[in-house]
């Protein structure tokens, strides 16, 4: 499909998205598949969710048509996540066709790496901008009791493969007391010796319903944790990072916390998200607010497709509290749908 009117894309339809607090949003991320290899306990129950009936899903070509539409409105980047990105078929070719996409500066991927080794070389080729890895402990019994399945080597030959290969790596680690809390420090020896950002990730309750919040181990205990193992520990500053990031002298790379669950980053937002469903979601703790599937399958144009996106864009909740009031959340969302 051609769409001559993205051969500008700072002008094809209007301004850069601003929200309602000021916001730029420039960043989207994208669910590619609801699907996923692993059963971790923090995103989904044992038995999985029900995934969506595979009509349901958006088509890439609907996906590519959205992102060129808010490519178009000033996104600039893009983050391919979902359930796991490369449990869906032909993902590379997708890539390959978003790379080429006027506007999009970088393409990055949130991945659990266990079918990722394969394709680095290409995602190298292709210029993807970065990987975030999921791996949450390094001893193999732990690894099969978090995610359900025994993936622990596959998802390591993934690390060194994309360290070999120069892509930007940051290690997604998600705490949890009792369970791998006592891995913080040894986990950051990865930070020391190797060029990555370690991101220790609070626990958010979007689990699919099992509810572990008992097992919560939030922010400041992570901070203090990683203070107490080093004093030498200092924050730097990075503007709309939803991670806060650490440096410690020696260290190749660098330590990051995000606290998702404490909702410390929601001032600077500049995130939307579309689900594999095809549901704009301005905040991690909305609903969705627009369906964008609907849309698209009822024949909207490019036009109406960014007036509806900008509409909500100007309806951003001011941060995921509100976000989550509005949505008086009736079950308890899986991050698999919702993409992280
Ligand atoms: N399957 C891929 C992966 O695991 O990297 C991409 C999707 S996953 C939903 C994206 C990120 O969300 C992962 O880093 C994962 O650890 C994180 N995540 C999942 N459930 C979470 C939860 N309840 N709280 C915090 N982070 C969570
Ligand atoms: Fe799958 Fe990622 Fe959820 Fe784990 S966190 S179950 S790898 S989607």
């Amino acid at each position: 499909m051609s769409h001559p009117s993205f051969s500008n894309p700072n002008n094809a339809f209007g301004p850069p998205l601003i929200d309602n607090f000021n916001r730029r949003i420039d960043y989207l991320r994208l669910a590619v598949t609801d699907r996923c290899n692993l059963r971790c306990v923090y995103c989904m129950p044992a038995e999985g969710i029900p995934f969506m009936p595979r009509d349901q899903v958006l088509r890439y070509e609907e996906m590519e048509r959205l992102v060129r539409i808010v490519a178009a409105m000033g996104v600039r980047k893009v983050r391919l996540t979902g359930g796991e990105p490369f449990v869906r078929k032909d993902l590379i070719h997708f890539i390959e066709r978003l790379v080429t996409i006027p506007g999009v500066q970088q393409v990055h991927i949130t991945t659990n790496g266990v079918l990722t080794r394969p394709y680095v070389s290409q995602l190298k080729e292709l210029g993807i901008a970065g990987v975030n890895l999921s791996l949450d402990t390094l001893k193999p019994d732990r690894f099969q009791q978090i995610a359900r399945r025994d993936a622990l080597p596959a998802v390591l030959e993934t690390f060194y493969a994309l360290l070999e290969a120069e892509i930007p790596l940051k290690v997604n680690m998600v705490v949890f007391d009792h369970v791998n809390s006592d891995e913080i420090v040894p986990m950051a020896q990865l930070a020391k010796e190797y060029p990555i950002e370690l991101r220790y990730i609070e626990q958010m309750p979007f689990d699919g319903g099992v509810g572990r919040s008992a097992e919560h181990f939030n922010y400041a205990r992570i901070l203090q944790t990683l203070q107490e193992a080093f004093p030498d520990m200092h924050p730097i500053d990075l503007p709309e990072s939803t991670a806060r990031i650490f440096r410690v002298p020696g260290f190749k790379g660098r330590l990051g916390i995000i606290g998702g669950f404490s909702r410390v980053f929601c001032a600077t937002c500049s995130r939307m998200r579309i689900t594999a469903a095809g549901q704009l979601k301005t905040c991690l703790y909305d609903n969705g607010v627009l369906d964008l599937r609907a849309l698209l399958r009822a024949g909207a144009s490019d036009e109406t497709i960014a007036r509806a996106i900008r509409e909500k864009i100007l309806d951003r909740a001011a941060d995921g509290y509100e976000a989550e009031q509005r949505a008086r959340r009736e079950a308890a969302a899986s991050m698999a749908e919702i993409g992280g």
